[in-house]
């Protein structure tokens, strides 16, 4: 059932990367509730028809396709099959994100660097770069990248994933820059501490090393005393791809209760 009175965002097509489970659900659905057609993604296939199937039957409009965000034929399909299926693409939300190691930065190995930067920043980069064509085509396009609060205050025990998300602000204000004359939006969402998979991961991992940096001790430290949702991650992307949002563009806001960010 769609308890969201807001239908800001119909006969918009939008497309939300690691949309199966997670902050990427919670935008999907929030997209979806407001009238928007969305495409579905991620890496594996009984995901995707799972999570299609939990918002169908909750009447929203929305497909799913497979897509790991590294994989360049995978990209280039779902914009294809959602021009296909949806008539175009208004919006792109690039959420997928790689699990970071811990260690403070100059103490990652190369390897795993290359790795964040590749999942994080160049598929991000990519994705927009090959989704932009189709934005094109349509007016009063949006991007949002999915950064972290991490990325606006480096949590030094997850170092390179905090740079990582760095870049993607940096990324997010340029090319609002290059893209303002063509009407289309750049934004980015800096997420503070949702509950997710995701995060629990990083939340056990951390305690494995170091009792005082889980997750609880972690939300203790956030003035709203509570972790986020993915409802509220959802809500401000609904917002920055709507008109409401039409004079905002290169910004990050971050949604993490007034956390400081320091582990
Ligand atoms: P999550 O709950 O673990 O969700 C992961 C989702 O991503 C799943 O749908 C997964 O499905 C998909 N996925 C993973 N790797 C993928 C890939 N290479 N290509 C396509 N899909 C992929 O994660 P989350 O917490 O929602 O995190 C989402 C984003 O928010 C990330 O960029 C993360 O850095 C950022 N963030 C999260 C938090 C937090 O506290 N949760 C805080 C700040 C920022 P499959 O397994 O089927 O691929």
């Amino acid at each position: 059932m769609n308890s969201i009175s807001s239908n800001r965002l119909t006969g918009r097509v939008a497309v939300v990367t690691a949309s199966t489970e997670g902050i990427g659900y919670g935008i999907a659905r929030r997209l979806a509730q407001e009238g928007a057609k969305v495409m579905i993604s991620s890496r594996k296939e009984e995901n995707v028809i799972k999570s299609v199937q939990k918002l169908t039957n909750e009447g929203l409009s929305v497909s799913g396709q497979v897509c790991d965000v590294t994989n360049a034929e995978h990209r280039q399909s779902l914009f294809k099959n959602t021009k296909e299926k949806f008539g175009g693409i208004d919006i792109l939300v690039s959420n997928a994100g790689i699990n970071p190691k811990l260690g403070y930065v100059l103490e990652s190995d190369e390897s795993s660097w290359d790795e964040m930067f590749h999942v994080n920043v160049k598929c991000s980069f990519l994705l927009a770069k090959e989704a932009l064509p189709y934005l094109r085509e349509r007016k009063g396009s949006n991007i949002v990248f999915v950064s972290s609060i991490a990325g606006l205050h480096p949590y030094p025990y997850i170092g390179a994933y905090s740079v990582s998300k760095t870049a993607l602000i940096g990324l997010t204000k340029a090319a609002a820059k290059s893209l303002v004359t063509e009407n289309i939006r750049v934004n980015c969402l800096a997420p503070g501490i949702v509950k997710t998979k995701f995060s629990t991961d990083v939340s056990s991992n951390l305690n494995q090393r170091n009792s005082k940096l889980n997750m609880t001790s972690s939300v203790g430290r956030i003035p709203m005393q509570r972790s986020g949702t993915i409802e509220e991650m959802g809500a401000v992307v609904a917002f920055l791809v709507s008109d409401d949002a039409s004079y905002i563009t290169g910004e990050t806001i971050a949604a993490g209760g007034g956390i400081d960010c320091r582990l």
